[in-house]
């Protein structure tokens, strides 16, 4: 492995100002997680591609996530559980589920970079006995998939995880589960991204999209703050304002975005190896390799206009605590010391968006709201199809940018 914490190999910051070039034949506008590993796929395989990001890479959601692999059914994706159309799309997600775990499994040997990832196994708890109830139902679901989990009760849950509270009836394991480090994916991806001719450039925002031809080699013409640049392709991997940068090439994208809350805590003996989620309530928790706690699951923030960021709010720490505390009892007495926000993309039907546009010929997308887990792999395969592309390596339909535009 190379030594990829070694100064000297990382691009300066002056490289991500240079003059914008003038054509490219794909602009990849976002450099979060989804937008350096299309970078990267694409100029591994050969195609010419400009990265233009508005900040600094891994700034927004890709770098202030909380870095776990969900590989379990999450609540929200239960909502419409029932209908046939829905069961098909939860075991659809749950087969991918399976092919971005075995992905990240490769993925330090690909970018030669320690991403530290860590498999250790999450719980997915449940308090009533309908919470219980609907773990059986993802259960089944996830073993139909494929997924390896288990639905654990009684004494066995109390002896295989004894920080869990008297009020837990019962949790589903899964041994797949595990996380990364957020901090490093996205750079890395963009450093071997660089090395294989890709051109990144930062401060760099998108601010209006010409579609200028259906066919032919220039169909776009992009403006930035830096400048014009005309593109044969775009992918839009803006993440939480995918829908405003679609919106400049006259696509409605069916997302909305949202400020997520995370709190830190200071580091303690190790308590839990295993991740712990709550199928009813709004929490995610783990214990980090340097012992601290992060608390997270959902808790929202107040919107801030940019150029601020979204603020931290009392309302969400005091409760993600609150709900992590009645889950595991054993943290009570354990500080808080650092609170984030971060935003996140939610599609309005749970499925990601990727792929090329219909109505935009030339307009792809990468967006997904559980983006960490899944963009490395939705990111190779969209770059793959862009490499080369066949009728049959298109997404499915439920991906499809259009899905929703009248
Ligand atoms: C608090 C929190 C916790 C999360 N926890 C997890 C988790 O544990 N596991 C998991 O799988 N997922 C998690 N997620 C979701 C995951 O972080 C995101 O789905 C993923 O990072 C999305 O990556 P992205 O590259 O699409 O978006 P982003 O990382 O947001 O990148 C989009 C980029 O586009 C840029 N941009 C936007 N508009 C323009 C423009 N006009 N011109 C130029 N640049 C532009 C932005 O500046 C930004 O850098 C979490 C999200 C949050 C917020």
């Amino acid at each position: 492995m190379t030594d990829v914490l070694h100064p000297a190999l990382w691009p300066t910051a002056e490289s991500g100002r240079a003059p914008l070039p003038a054509a490219t034949d794909v602009l990849v506008v976002g450099g979060g997680i989804a937008g350096t590993a299309m970078a990267y796929y694409l100029a591994k395989a050969g195609v010419e591609v400009t990265l233009v990001e508005r900040g600094e890479l891994n700034r927004e959601a890709s770098g202030t996530n909380a870095g776990s692999f969900h590989l379990q059914l999450a609540i929200h994706q239960l909502s419409g559980q029932g209908a046939a159309a829905d069961r098909e799309r939860l075991l659809a997600e749950a087969r991918l589920s399976l092919k971005a775990f075995a992905m990240w499994q490769e993925l330090g040997e690909e970018l030669d970079g320690p991403l530290d990832v860590h498999l250790t196994g999450g719980w997915m708890v449940a308090e009533t006995a309908e919470q219980l109830r609907t773990l059986r139902d993802k259960y089944e679901l996830e073993r139909l998939a494929g997924i390896e989990t288990e639905v654990v009760t009684g004494a066995e849950l109390r002896r295989r995880a004894p920080f869990l509270a008297e009020t837990v009836v019962g949790a589903t394991y899964c041994p797949l589960e595990g996380h990364a480090n957020p901090l490093i994916v996205a750079p890395l991806y963009a450093l071997r991204a660089v090395q294989h001719g890709a051109v990144i450039r930062t401060r760099t925002e998108v601010t209006g999209i010409d579609v200028v031809a259906a066919t032919g080699a220039r169909r776009f013409t992009v403006h930035t703050d830096a400048g014009s640049i005309d593109a044969h392709r775009v992918v839009d991997c803006a993440g939480a304002w995918s829908g405003e940068l679609a919106a400049m090439a006259g696509l409605r994208l069916p997302v909305r975005s949202e400020g997520l809350h995370v709190n830190v805590t200071e580091p303690r003996p190790r308590l839990l190896t295993p991740m712990v989620q709550h199928i009813g309530r709004r929490l995610t928790l783990k214990q980090t390799e340097q012992n601290t706690f992060i608390i997270g699951g959902g808790w929202p923030t107040p919107e801030a206009a940019r150029p601020h960021r979204y603020p931290t709010s009392w309302h969400s720490a005091a409760g993600s605590t609150a709900v992590a505390v009645s889950v595991v009892p054993a943290l009570a007495d354990v500080r808080v010391v650092r609170t984030w926000s971060g935003v996140i993309v939610f599609t309005d039907d749970f499925s990601p968006i990727v792929g090329e546009s219909e109505r935009v010929p030339g307009f792809h997308a990468c967006v997904s709201s559980t983006g960490f887990t899944f963009s490395p792999l939705l990111a190779r395969r969209l770059a793959t199809y862009m490499a080369s592309p066949s009728p049959d390596r298109r997404f499915p339909e439920r991906y499809a940018l259009d899905r929703t535009t009248p």
